[in-house]
């Protein structure tokens, strides 16, 4: 009987996941997962990724010795490793699906040579993403910049997206494999364990991951399209972590709320492009793969950075003295998560405010959040600080106290991460600066910047950028 290798890497579920569906059917699956964290150049993962991967980690295991397979644990570069193992095994093929980030398609490249020189056959499944990239292509056969015509294309051009898999047919494994143990790789902290508020937020595995896809559908689905931008009504998914890690597939969410839902529906319409917002950053990450390191607009090459050590700390930290910046800080420290509404002004007020680079800011995200992913987080911040696909005209600078008072009207959100200013009306909660006489704040700081100044310092700068530009 055949053996095939399956290489699991963003795709850490059973059930609809091509790779092993396609393996069992052949014959004997044996999973492995590479920890391919000590290859120069790569990306190293944050520190909440490292704590979600070993809880996913740990949960696939589970899963696949319920059926007695054993899932490899190995450290070091795929390609090598894979090779390697695949030829020890003596397996016929090796199986995996599709990988979008730079590094990991390096790898994959490097793993097919190695393998046509075994003799050993490789095969790539569709799966992390709704619709192939690789067909994605605007009129004029080049990549598309813009958002809406993108997801035009995909909805009316494109095949539908694959319906979900079953659980595959496991044979049992025919014998122990040589693997890591999952505390060789020390992937939790110890001193200081921060993870304590992180542990206390989320559930780590597949079966949570379509819980919460039930539980959005059921309670929060109808509301989604008004209530998304509101942080205090718990109204999005918290599927990031989940779909970054491969723990349920975009297919499977797709189907689940079409199903649910009406395909024709305001607010199932609204989710399945915020689907497609994550389609367009890896489009983008594709077709420019410099996206992590380089603004896509050049001319943002040139752009007047400032860099102030203690902005960035008390930004990081939470202690600007501007509310809503304060709160989504503290809610990324403690819950490894922020509310994409929350994301969009703190961001902004890093590049803008306080004219530091987006790069710092995607570092921090990084290795904070749960959900930190490539494509998504790059994207983002270039899309925010106006030099990415698509970016807000860099001009439509957030006033934070007007997003807070629109989006957290009575301060509900702000109040929960930010215990220093209970007691503060509605009136002042975003601004609590202007209290009356008299009232002064023990705990919570003065904002760091005055908005209005540094707004202006901002056009400024991006005046001076768009000068040098028309010199040159
Ligand atoms: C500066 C900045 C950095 C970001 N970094 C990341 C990141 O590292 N990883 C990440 O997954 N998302 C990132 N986002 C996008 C977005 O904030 C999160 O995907 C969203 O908040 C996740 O919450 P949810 O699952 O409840 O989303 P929902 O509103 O329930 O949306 C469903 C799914 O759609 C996708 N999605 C939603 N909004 C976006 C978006 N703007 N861009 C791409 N995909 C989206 C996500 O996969 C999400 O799980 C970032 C946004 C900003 C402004």
């Amino acid at each position: 009987m055949s053996k095939i290798l399956v290489w699991l890497h963003s795709d850490l579920r059973l059930l609809d996941n091509p790779a092993l569906y396609h393996a069992a059917q052949q014959g004997e699956v044996i999973p492995i997962y590479v920890l391919n964290d000590r290859t120069p150049g790569d990306y190293s993962l944050g520190g909440a990724q490292k704590w979600w991967l070993h809880q996913a980690i740990k949960s696939l295991a589970a899963s696949f010795s319920k059926y007695g397979i054993n899932l490899i644990l190995a450290r070091g570069r795929s390609s090598e490793t894979i090779a390697r193992t695949a030829q020890e095994l003596g397996v016929s093929a090796v199986y995996s699906n599709k990988v979008y980030e730079p590094h990991l398609i390096r790898e994959a490249e490097l793993l097919e040579t190695s393998l046509q020189g075994l003799g050993i056959e490789f095969k790539k499944f569709h799966s992390y993403l709704l619709f192939e990239q690789e067909k994605v292509r605007n009129n004029s056969g080049s990549f598309f910049k813009v958002f809406t015509p993108f997801w035009r294309h995909c909805l009316n051009t494109l095949a539908q997206p694959q319906i979900p898999l079953p659980l595959p047919k496991f044979i049992k494994s025919s014998g122990s494999y040589k693997s890591d143990t999952l505390t060789d790789w020390k992937l939790l902290p110890l001193k200081p364990n921060w993870a304590g508020g992180l542990e206390a937020r989320w559930a780590i595995s597949e079966d949570a991951a379509h819980n919460s896809l039930y539980d959005f559908i059921e309670n929060k689905l109808n509301g989604y399209a008004l209530g998304r931008d509101f942080p205090a009504t718990n109204s999005c998914s918290y599927l990031s972590p989940y779909l970054h890690f491969g723990m349920i597939s975009p297919g499977q969410v797709w189907y689940e709320v079409t199903r649910a839902g009406h395909t024709k529906n305001i607010n199932t319409e609204r989710f399945l492009a915020e689907l497609g917002w994550r389609e367009f950053s890896y489009h983008t990450l594709c077709n420019f793969p410099q996206l992590p390191q380089k603004p896509y607009r050049a001319e943002f090459e040139n752009f007047p950075w400032d860099y102030n050590s203690e902005h960035l700390s008390a930004w990081q930290r939470g202690e600007t003295g501007i509310p809503i910046v304060d709160a989504g800080m503290r809610e990324l420290w403690q819950t490894g998560f922020m509310h994409n509404r929350i994301r969009m002004i703190v961001a902004s007020f890093l590049t803008k405010n306080l004219l530091i680079h987006w790069k710092k800011g995607a570092e921090w995200f990084w290795d904070t959040l749960v959900d930190a992913d490539l494509a998504n987080n790059s994207a983002n911040w270039q899309w925010v600080a106006g030099s990415g696909t698509d970016a807000s005209p860099y001009f439509r600078i957030f006033n934070p106290v007007l997003q807070g008072e629109k989006f957290d009207p009575d301060g509900a959100y702000v109040k929960k991460y930010v215990p220093e200013l209970v007691e503060v009306s509605p009136r002042f909660i975003h601004k609590p600066w202007k209290l009356e006489k008299g009232v002064i704040l023990q705990y919570y700081p003065k904002p760091i910047v005055d908005l209005k100044v540094t707004r202006d310092v901002a056009l400024q700068a991006y005046k001076k950028m768009k000068k040098s530009l028309n010199a040159t």
